[in-house]
């Protein structure tokens, strides 16, 4: 493990971008949960299903209604929550830094975005839970969830004919989907950045790791390209995770136990003046 001071004089030598990856944990301070813990599962008739098997294409047609019950839940949960300081630390090192920055987020709670982080350079690598899109594949655009499907939906609460209505694909007619990448799907360029998040990790100066596990395959290859690269590395987390491992091997990696909140304001301040000075 290397220090701070260290690590940014060698992110400073590199004309890569400063790349942030960021994980549920970023948006734990804002009231929404991680999918570890009671709130990850979801209850359906007896049942108790976890998020790897809700959040799946095989669960949707089998149960299209109950699994958009569950997302309607949790956007509701995601409307009602407002930025923290992290996402806007985030935002504040990408005003800095302009094209010198990318974010990939996990989250699909759509809080960078209101916290001021740009479209063109957030990487929503599993989607935005305020969209939907065509569960045919009629189309590849993305439409947001009509206004009139109530922002707020209680657990417990079933999908009547009205919402069902709203939830259908604009273009043809069959039903929309919510617009997330599933566990049984794989990543694509055009809804999910998978060939830019690659790129970015090639070339990243410095990458910046935040409340992940690490359990899903995108996030993974990008900390392991540039954990082999050598390039700095920092992993923000309370806890270790399979990130911990990597900077842990990496001579320019650092490990940051803590919440989001306690270290990226100080942090993303330091990378931002050590990259944004000639
Ligand atoms: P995860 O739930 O598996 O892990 C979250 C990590 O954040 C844990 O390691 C935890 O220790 C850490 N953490 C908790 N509080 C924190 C804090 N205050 N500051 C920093 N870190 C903190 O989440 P994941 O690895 O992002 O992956 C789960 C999947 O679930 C993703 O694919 C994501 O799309 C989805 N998801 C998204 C949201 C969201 O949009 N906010 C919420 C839950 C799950
Ligand atoms: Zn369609």
């Amino acid at each position: 493990m290397a220090d701070l001071d260290e690590i940014l004089r060698a992110a400073k030598s590199n004309s890569g971008p400063a790349v942030l990856l960021t994980g549920a944990g970023i948006s734990a301070e804002s009231g929404i949960p991680t999918f570890r813990g009671e709130e990850g599962y979801w209850r359906v008739g007896s049942k108790n299903y976890q998020p790897t098997e809700m959040a799946t294409w095989a669960t949707f047609s089998r149960m299209p209604d109950e699994v958009w019950a569950w997302y309607l839940y949790r956007r509701g949960i995601c409307r009602a929550a407002a930025p923290n300081a992290a996402h806007r630390a985030v935002r504040a090192l990408e005003e800095t830094l302009e094209d010198r920055f990318v974010l990939i987020t996990q989250n699909v709670d759509g809080l960078h975005l209101r916290a001021g982080s740009t479209e063109p350079r957030t990487y929503q690598i599993h989607g935005n839970i305020d969209f939907m899109r065509c569960a045919d594949e009629c189309t590849e655009a993305l439409y947001r969830i009509p206004d009139e499907v109530d922002a707020t939906w209680d657990k417990g609460r079933k999908i009547d004919v009205a919402t069902r209505e709203h939830l259908l694909c604009p273009a043809c007619g069959t039903r929309a989907r919510p617009h997330v990448l599933w566990f049984d799907e794989s990543y694509d360029e055009i809804h999910f950045r998978f060939e830019s998040s690659l790129a970015a990790a090639a070339e990243a100066a410095i990458l910046i790791v935040v409340g992940t596990t690490g359990q899903t395959n995108l996030p993974l290859h990008v900390g392991s390209m540039v954990a082999e690269r050598g390039a700095p590395m920092i992993f923000v987390n309370p806890e270790p995770t399979t990130f911990t491992r990597m900077v842990d091997d990496n001579p320019l990696g650092l490990f940051l136990e803590g919440t989001a909140g306690d270290h990226l304001p100080g942090l993303l301040a330091s990378v931002a003046e050590a990259l944004a000075t000639p």
